[in-house]
């Protein structure tokens, strides 16, 4: 028998596990972490209102993005929500989205009582096509969410000038990219307002908790009376920000380390042919929260996407599939531009591996890639 891997040996039919140990915890050990929960144990920031940790986070994001404007909050859907409100979105206004994005995002607009109005994403990608944009606008639209996902990134450049000819405000949500950037310039300081997410499975984590930045004072500023009800109404916590600290701090370090453990990924995927992972360009430093692989049912015939996953996981590896996408809401919830087929064909085909593995050795990313191309074998 030439061909060495027979479907019966999948984890998922009684096989052996490629990744017998299965995915690395997140978040992972940290020296680091562990020192700040025990200084905020010590001073008593752990059960204050207020204390040194927030000020402490505020300044590292400062230092790290170049921004002036940082405000910290309770996630990163309200994030988006209080960065739409920061930049004066009210009740009745549009607000362009793509059709393919995280689902709080649709929430955050709806929030405000601001109407959604999709446009697709760019054929066989998962960023918003600004090419669709002008055929969104109405009078009433005020902004525009722009989300980075999946290790792609939208073209900021051409956004920023099509809004700003059009007196369009842009919140750009990078909850999936800290550390990344286009062009040289950090992820997330790019629009008129920036999100970031601090939840318990994304790469800088407090378990709950997201940021706002802006370069506008104004913007910051309304953002701060919203918030002010009586007290801090989505506010994060001391201890949060303390674990937050050493995180951003580090970052730099492992942005590094996750894109040399995705560019091993991607290759020996490559070389494959089987799944087709996404390609970036030279001026894209995208950070890696999720990295997207295609599924071809024309190629993979034997298995659906969702039984993909379900094998590759099997394995031993975090894998899932990718967000379900806004195409199918109803009319009185948002207005459509066209039909969003390329959303519709991002919601069926794409696989997420989650970064954690990403910070492990090369031989553990390497059983990675093998399970996903044992399991592709098994498909066709
Ligand atoms: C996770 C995420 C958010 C929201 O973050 P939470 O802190 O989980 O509310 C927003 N946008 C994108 C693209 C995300 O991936």
């Amino acid at each position: 028998m030439s061909d060495a891997i027979q479907p019966s040996s999948l984890a998922i039919d009684g096989g052996v596990a490629t990744v017998p140990e299965g995915p690395p915890r997140w978040p992972g050990d940290d020296p680091e972490v562990l020192a700040a929960l025990e200084a905020a144990y010590r001073d008593g920031s752990w059960g204050r209102y207020d204390g040194p940790n927030a000020a402490a986070l505020v300044a590292v994001m400062r230092e790290l993005l170049g921004i002036e404007q940082v405000s910290l909050c309770c996630s990163g859907t309200v994030a988006v929500e209080l960065a739409l409100r920061g930049l004066a979105v009210t009740a009745g206004d549009e607000v362009i989205l793509a059709g393919y994005d995280f689902p709080g995002n649709f929430r955050a607009i709806t929030a405000i009582g601001a109407l959604p109005v999709l446009v697709d994403v760019v054929a066989g990608g998962v960023t918003i096509d600004v090419d669709q944009l002008d055929a969104a606008v109405s009078d009433k639209t005020r902004a525009i969410v722009v989300s980075h996902l999946h290790g792609q990134l939208a073209p900021m450049e051409r956004i920023m000038v099509w809004a700003r000819e059009r007196g369009i405000a842009v919140v750009e949500d990078a909850c999936q990219v800290p550390g990344g950037s286009l062009d040289g310039k950090p992820l997330g300081t790019w629009g008129d307002a920036g999100t970031f997410s601090f939840g318990g499975s994304k790469l800088l984590t407090s378990g709950r908790g997201g940021a706002v930045v802006t370069p506008s004072a104004q913007v910051q500023q309304r953002i701060k009376i919203h918030c002010q009800q009586g007290n801090h109404a989505y506010p994060l916590s001391e201890l949060q920000a303390a674990v937050l600290v050493p995180q951003w701090r580090k970052l730099p370090a492992r942005h590094e380390q996750r894109r040399q453990g995705v560019q091993r990924l991607l290759q020996r995927l490559h070389d494959t042919g089987l799944v087709q992972p996404h390609e970036t360009s030279e001026s894209q430093d995208p950070a890696y929260y999720k990295v997207a692989l295609w599924h071809d049912p024309a190629v993979l015939t034997k298995r659906t996407r969702d039984a993909f996953v379900a094998a590759v996981e099997a394995e031993g590896v975090a894998i899932g599939a990718g967000f379900r996408g806004f195409a199918a809401r109803g009319a009185s919830r948002c207005r459509k531009v066209g039909e969003l087929p390329h959303s519709c064909f991002a919601a069926e085909r794409v696989m997420l591996v989650h970064h954690p593995v990403l910070l492990e050795a090369a031989e553990t990313i390497d059983r990675v890639a093998t399970a996903i191309e044992k399991v592709a074998r098994a498909s066709r």
